[in-house]
């Protein structure tokens, strides 16, 4: 076998000293094959020696490595427990070892050896000993130094090949693997970020000499990391801003007056800077790409179809789309109202809708006579040819995946695009997690809505919380009952609550079987409806027009109602086993309620097991601010269960956590978007090593290859 004095990013690991074939397979299934992925294979932690100390000078409870030659040994068998001694001298003194159950280790120590042993200090009657101490057979004080390296990094480690081998095969090469990594940077600007250099913050994530090396070192390198994804985020947004040109769409005074007319409010500031925001990009031939975020019944609808009458106004066609069917149609009404006595075309196109009615109505569209049309996703993908279709508006209420969003942005390259989403995010993370899009935020709701006021009970306070709805519904008032799962577990269930582990099955209440027995046993006076997903589309709107119109006083539901229906009437919700639904989903559950100048009342029933449970409950008592809910629910859940399959879509981070590491993101983020700004292509020579580092980590995918 030949070892390569100098090693290649390629270069397979079978070729590096101290791997065989079988080490080779065994690295490859941990997804290493090349010398720049053994590079790149980091420790997941980190674990050091105790300072070396001489015996003379240990002090009790000390940690302390030390180094000294055995003496002798005797093992004591039937002493309760059994106990290996073992006497260790340096020049300065002599400490006892002592290994309880020790009998296995009796032929690791001669008199004579060379030992290195580290620990706590303890005292056994007069003398200093270390019990079950870490040890090692060293041959001299070099050696020493070296194991105190190996035995730093903590790989994630495979049945194959355990931690140590493979800290083992890195160092043996580590010199040579550390000529691959190149620097990006200018020292300034490393400086000025208090970065060490790339090459050594590899070194020393392998190679540490204490904490500290490991902080600096990963510092640097999550820094790159992130700095890389923003990078690529950045370019790609650049260059969908050269490639693709949409109709720019100028509002005047008078169409803005003109909009503005049909709304029979004043539009809140919030809503007036997110559509000046929007009225900037509609005006460009680059394609707005925005993301419009608020909290539900903050009045996002509102500034999206004020964005729709802009295009229609100026005789482009608009679509507006909706995650699901019974959506799209509570789109379709609330528009109507506004639209009641305007002129524009306007139609519903939903997956029901079939034969020669959906001809007519798809005919209509392409020659250009319907100005707004209302429908699911469905409809960029299917038979629809507009005629001159200049804005998409997607309200995703966080139901669409990157994946799904992706498809809808390709179809119709020269469109405005505009997504709503009741989604609070951080801006620093939305930026992320959406990539290139904008984005604009309505805090505040609009004024006049009456407070909510959550409280969370164990399930002994329900027949209060029957007295209470009782009373309310007999002053007119209506009520929501909200229930994790349709049907009792026995018959087949549908699940529908997040946290699934809080009870057993059997013992959850279900919406069925709680309609009926809310309806004969406790509400018998009143009408009681029920309302859930199985249902269909038809069925579903009748129940939701009864309620909007106040024929039934309580409605029964499972989540369906989480987005959509918007009853100014309705100022109670109780929601049974809280527990189990996520905090985003209780906060855009509670939205349905405090819609009217009326109070509300959120009662939240369950029985929090966990402390996490009972602090996630506690948070929403205390707080009715969507981004703070959202920033407590990462806090307590972490990002990847909190955005689920929505990722940036760009890279698997490796060592950064966009949640832990936010202020390095914010940093990275700011340096990119800069950087792209300065050179969008990567063609300046001080910039070829960022431009081959992500070329490696993306691929093609950013365009970079054919320019430089
Ligand atoms: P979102 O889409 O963010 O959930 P909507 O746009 O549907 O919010 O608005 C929620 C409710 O608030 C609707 O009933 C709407 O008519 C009302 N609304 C919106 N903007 C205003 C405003 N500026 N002043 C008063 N009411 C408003
Ligand atoms: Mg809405």
């Amino acid at each position: 076998m030949t070892i390569p004095e100098s090693v290649r990013s390629d270069t397979e690991v079978r070729f590096l000293p101290g791997v065989g074939p079988q080490r080779a397979a065994a690295l490859e299934q941990m997804g290493v094959r090349t010398a720049r992925e053994l590079l790149y294979y980091l420790p997941r932690d980190h674990q050091f020696l105790p300072e070396p100390a001489l015996i003379g000078e240990l002090r009790k409870d000390q940690q302390a490595t030390i180094v000294g030659k055995v003496v002798n040994l005797r093992y004591a068998a039937r002493t309760r427990p059994p106990r290996l001694d073992v006497r260790l001298d340096d020049d300065t003194g002599a400490c006892r070892l002592v290994w309880f159950h020790g009998g296995y280790l009796r032929d690791q120590f001669l008199p004579g050896d060379i030992m290195a042993a580290w620990g706590k200090v303890s005292r056994y009657k007069d003398t200093l000993q270390l019990a079950n101490p870490g040890f090692r057979k060293i041959a001299n004080v070099d050696e020493l130094e070296q194991l105190q390296q190996a035995g730093k990094a903590i790989y994630p480690a495979t049945a194959q090949l355990k931690s140590w081998e493979i800290g083992r095969i890195i160092q043996a090469s580590l010199e040579r693997l550390l000529t691959l990594a190149e620097e990006p940077y200018e020292e300034d600007f490393c400086r000025a970020r208090e970065l060490i250099p790339r090459r050594e913050a590899l070194k020393l994530i392998h190679q540490p000499t204490d904490e500290e090396d490991v902080k600096r070192a990963r510092r640097r390198l999550i820094y790159d990391e992130l700095f890389l994804m923003e990078l690529g985020i950045a370019l790609r947004r650049r260059q969908r801003r050269v490639a693709l040109k949409a109709a720019p769409l100028a509002v005047t005074t008078l169409l803005d007056q003109r909009i503005r007319a049909l709304f029979p409010f004043e539009l809140t500031k919030d809503q007036n800077r997110a559509i000046e925001e929007i009225c900037n990009d509609l005006a460009r031939t680059e394609p707005m790409n925005r993301l419009l975020q608020g909290d539900v019944g903050s009045g996002k609808t509102v500034v999206a179809l004020y964005a729709a009458l802009a295009a229609v106004g100026l005789h482009y066609q608009a679509a507006i789309m909706a995650p699901t069917e019974v959506l799209a149609e509570q789109h379709f009404q609330s528009i109507e109202r506004y639209l009641a006595h305007s002129r524009v075309e306007r139609v519903l196109l939903t997956g029901g809708l079939t034969g020669a009615r959906r001809r007519e109505l798809t005919e209509a569209i392409g020659r250009g006579e319907i100005n707004l049309v209302v429908g699911t996703q469905a409809l960029l993908q299917e038979d629809v040819a507009f005629k001159n279709l200049s804005l998409v508006i997607v309200d995703e209420q966080h139901k669409f995946g990157v994946r799904q969003r992706r498809r809808i942005r390709t179809k119709d390259r020269a469109c405005h695009y505009l997504v709503m989403t009741a989604t609070p995010i951080p801006r620093t993370l939305a930026m992320t997690i959406y990539g290139d899009l904008d984005v604009s935020v309505i805090k505040h709701a609009p004024p006049g809505r009456g407070r909510v006021v959550t409280k969370c009970y164990g399930p002994e306070k329900l027949p209060d919380a029957h007295e209470f709805i009782r009373s309310q519904v007999k002053q007119g008032r209506q009520a929501y009952f909200v229930y994790p799962r349709l049907e009792e577990a026995a018959n087949g269930s549908v699940e529908v609550g997040e946290n699934d582990n809080a009870y057993e099955p059997g013992l959850l209440k279900a919406a069925i079987a709680e309609h009926r027995r809310l309806q004969e046993q406790i509400f018998s006076e009143f009408n009681v409806g029920l309302l859930h997903g199985r249902m269909d589309g038809t069925e579903k709107q009748r129940v939701m027009d009864a309620f909007r119109e106040g024929k039934i006083n309580i409605l029964v539901a499972t989540v369906v109602i989480e987005v959509g229906v918007d009853v100014p009437n309705a100022t109670i919700m109780v929601i049974e086993h809280a527990e189990r639904f996520g905090l985003a989903q209780l906060h855009q559950l509670r939205g349905r309620i405090g819609r009217g100048s009326r109070q509300s009342y959120c009662l939240l029933f369950g029985d929090p097991r966990t402390e996490v449970a009972i602090e996630r409950l506690a948070i929403m008592e205390k707080t009715s601010d969507g981004f703070k809910i959202a920033e407590e629910d990462l806090r307590l859940r972490g990002p990847g269960e909190f955005f689920g399959a929505a990722q940036h879509g760009l890279c698997e981070l490796k060592i950064a956590d966009i949640i832990r590491d936010m202020d390095l993101l914010r940093l990275t983020q700011r340096d990119a978007f800069e950087l792209a700004r300065r050179d969008c292509t990567l063609a300046a020579p001080e910039h070829q090593v960022l431009r081959r580092m992500l070329i490696e980590q993306f691929g093609e995918g950013l365009g970079l290859v054919d320019v430089g």
